[in-house]
């Protein structure tokens, strides 16, 4: 049924590819001459849909138009928290399953986000650097100051470590079959944990490990990953547009655009369940996976669907840990409907487990489609949330990094949370880790 040793010499994983015809190299070079964010946005729309996307709820890019799913072979038999037996966990929210919860967009994302970037965009022009550049959104609760310049060591060494044990969740034993994928995962790590402004990423200027993510490009492509790898650079750059504009519009003020907000003000979820989705780019890393497992072909529905449910099955259980009332964003989020929200939030989930099992998807996409319910219970990434603070790097996880990335850096002299961290805080993370490669 799988699995082959090395991703090397495997076809394309995912069927369906975007309208850019080149390589993820050749499309990361690209963009990374935008001079502007909503700039390197419009590029990399450009690549995924062509020139006449109407930009509306119809763009996959941003949105997703869930076609519906018949039966095939199924592969795997149904897990045991289904939507016969969901009645039976309160953990997770009483209510139980709503059959024919909806999953249509009601909102354009388009508008808000360009709102947000070009706030962004004329913040930079002003000042060329905004307060909650390199920031820390690690702290909890979500109230207390943000810590400015933190360690990039520390940042970087925990992504990695995260990466690892992520895809150990999603892959077993094989979790570093393609350094492209580890690292790939590493780069969707850290936007969640750090403010990072996207053009100091394509520009290189941001880097872990001394790595920069065009290296990973160039690791894709060293390992022909041919399209998949256009679909993965594409997810990851909007995943960093999407975590930095939300971070920028998180305090309220005459400012704010009201991201989240509007992408969560209906009684339906599924607006705010794509907007989480493309913006922790499960996506990206559903195809890293499989290309790391050697999985596939599969049609690209069937990684949005593990996409979706592996933000859904992480957001259940943080739920029945009480991880979740501390995360600033939530996607069931509302004044006065946030009941209503909570039971479609598991009915979509439910029905979409269900269909990933009656389509016949492979078991590593099943898998990583409720991995969620198991990696927040074994990874540190989460005790750290839950806790609000760090806990130390284990020497087999150093031993590991020291292996794939090169020794891990020490961690430096925490400064000053009032020291004027965002000049320097990218160029600390370049020098801090590059001398160690
Ligand atoms: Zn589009």
């Amino acid at each position: 049924m799988l699995i082959e040793s090395s991703s090397n010499g495997i076809g394309p994983v995912c069927l369906d590819s975007v309208h850019y015809a080149g390589s993820a190299l050749a499309a990361f070079e690209e963009l990374a001459k935008s001079t502007t964010i909503e700039e390197l946005l419009r590029s990399a729309h450009l690549m995924w849909c062509g020139p006449t996307c109407p930009e509306d709820t119809s763009c996959d890019f941003l949105h997703y138009s869930r076609p519906t799913v018949s039966s095939r072979e199924p592969r795997l038999p149904q897990f045991g928290y289904n939507k016969d037996t969901s009645h039976l966990f309160a953990a997770v929210g009483d209510g139980g399953y709503v059959p024919g919860t909806a999953t249509i967009h009601e909102v354009n994302a388009w508008p808000i986000l360009l709102k947000v970037i070009a706030r962004a965009d004329a913040g930079h022009q002003r000042n060329g650097r905004l307060d909650c550049d390199y920031s820390d959104w690690t702290t909890k609760p979500h109230d207390a100051p943000r810590l400015q310049n933190p360690d990039p060591a520390v940042s970087a060494t925990r992504s990695y470590r995260d990466a690892l044990q992520w895809m150990a969740a999603w892959c077993g034993e094989h979790y570093k079959a393609s350094p492209a994928a580890l690292h790939y995962v590493a780069w969707a790590a850290i936007p969640d944990d750090l403010c990072i402004p996207p053009l100091d990423v394509m520009r290189g200027t941001f880097r872990m490990f001394g790595r920069s993510l065009h290296s990973t490009a160039a690791d894709m492509e060293a390992e022909g990953w041919g399209n998949d790898g256009v679909l993965a650079m594409l997810g990851v750059v909007l995943q960093y547009i999407y975590q930095y504009v939300e971070k920028v519009d998180f305090r309220p003020g005459p400012d704010q655009v009201g991201l989240h907000t509007q992408l969560n003000n209906t009684a339906g979820v599924w607006d705010s369940i794509m907007y989480h989705t493309r913006g922790h780019d499960a996506f990206g890393c559903a195809i890293a996976v499989a290309r790391n497992c050697g999985v596939g072909p599969h049609h690209s529905d069937a990684f949005v669907d593990a996409a979706i449910n592996c933000g859904m099955s992480m957001n259940l259980a943080k739920m029945a840990l009480d991880v979740y009332r501390k995360d600033d964003i939530q996607p069931t989020a509302h004044p006065t409907l946030r009941e209503e929200r909570q039971i479609a939030y598991r009915s979509v989930y439910l029905d979409i487990i269900d269909d990933q099992v009656r389509r016949g998807d492979h078991e590593v996409l099943v898998n990583f489609g409720r991995s969620g319910l198991a990696f927040v219970q074994l990874m540190e990434r989460y005790r750290e949330r839950r806790s609000g603070r760090r806990i130390p790097i284990t020497p087999q996880i150093s031993a590991e990094l020291n292996q794939l990335c090169g020794p891990v850096p020490a961690p430096h002299h925490q400064s000053s949370p009032s020291s004027p961290a965002c000049r320097s805080a990218s160029g600390l993370s370049t020098q801090t880790e590059s001398g160690h490669v």
